[in-house]
């Protein structure tokens, strides 16, 4: 396997200023993969510190995003994080992706157990040759070879744990599991993120000191991100919700502009407060676009040249 960077070693590279990712997803036709294209030769020329590809539902576009992530390891000056689901795969399958992205000169994996397709709310079924939980997708990743893996953290707890003690202590198995960091689900209020640091340290110091890398949807419609807090299970603060609302209007179509602009501002305060309070790197979603991510990072001096 061809050796890259770490994304700890990566972000801890960061020289003066705060460290910036960017999650894309895979495309499903040829246009959508030509706008990621767009959005990905954007992004090299602003210096995130590296960029992760989600992994549909249930493997759903599976070859195109192994493809895709190879290509932006081989064809890009970007450091990819290839996301990796145990949801309907039995181990020989995960096995096998795994080995897919080593050929291609991938080896940082966020490794997850990812949500049932159709309904991702639904009954986890594990697959009869899989694997229940993602701690044992860590070790299985881990125990492959020379693999650098990250896992995903719960700011308001995941919504199928029964309370914040027990989302904190399977985190914290996921990390002695030997996953390096996390990266957490999008989050409106900071103070979430401070109390899932602080509960990480107090069980386990040397998990704490692993870094929490927040995750940061700057809005731009409201409807879609009703859509993705109704199925990422988090909330949006009372007095954000009224603030959007007030600028979608009361037409019959929202206000796109105006949404927009709030969640620019809203999206810029919580990344200066994070700053401010020590995050390691600051990884935003873009559904593969960069524009929104550039005026955030532009508010706040980090984008290296902003096209
Ligand atoms: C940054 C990020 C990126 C994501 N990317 C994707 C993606 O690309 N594709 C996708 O499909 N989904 C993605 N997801 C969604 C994720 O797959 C779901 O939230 C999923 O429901 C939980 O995954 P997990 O890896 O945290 O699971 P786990 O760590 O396995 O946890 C699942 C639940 O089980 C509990 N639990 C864990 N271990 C045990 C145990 N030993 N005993 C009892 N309970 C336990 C946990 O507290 C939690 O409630 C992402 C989420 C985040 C935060």
């Amino acid at each position: 396997m061809t050796r890259t960077p770490s994304i700890v070693d990566r972000i801890g590279a960061a020289e003066g200023r705060i460290p910036f990712s960017v999650e894309f997803s895979p495309p499903r036709d040829a246009d959508a993969e030509a706008r990621l294209w767009r959005a990905v030769r954007e992004f090299e020329r602003m210096g995130p510190a590296f960029v992760s590809m989600t992994y549909g539902a249930g493997g759903s576009t599976r070859d195109r995003t192994v493809r895709v992530t190879g290509d932006l390891a081989e064809e890009t000056t970007l450091l990819p994080v290839a996301h990796l689901t145990a949801v309907g795969h039995s181990v020989d399958e995960l096995r096998t992706m795994c080995g897919a992205y080593a050929d291609r000169g991938i080896s940082n994996v966020l490794v997850l157990r990812g949500d049932p397709p159709g309904d991702p709310l639904g009954d986890w079924v594990k697959h009869p040759e899989g694997v229940e939980y993602a701690e044992e997708l860590v070790r299985l990743v881990r125990d492959m070879g020379d693999f650098h893996v990250g896992v995903a953290s719960f700011p308001e707890g995941h919504y199928r744990a029964p309370d914040l003690d027990h989302d904190t202590k399977y985190l914290v198995a996921k990390l002695r599991a030997g996953a390096e960091y996390s990266i957490t689900q999008m989050f409106f209020d900071v103070d979430d993120y401070l109390r899932l640091r602080d509960r990480v340290a107090a069980l386990d110091p040397e998990q704490g000191a692993k870094p929490i890398i927040p995750e940061i949807m700057p809005i731009t419609s409201l409807r879609s991100a009703r859509r993705s807090l109704e199925l990422s299970g988090s909330k949006l603060p009372a007095v954000l919700e009224e603030r959007l609302t007030r600028a979608a209007g009361d037409g019959p179509e929202e206000n796109r502009a105006a949404v927009r602009e709030v969640g620019i501002e809203v999206a810029t305060e919580l990344a200066e407060r994070l700053i401010s309070e020590g995050a390691p790197c600051l990884h935003f979603i873009t559904l593969n676009f960069a524009r929104a991510t550039r005026e955030v990072l532009t508010n706040l001096g980090l984008a290296s040249h902003v096209a």
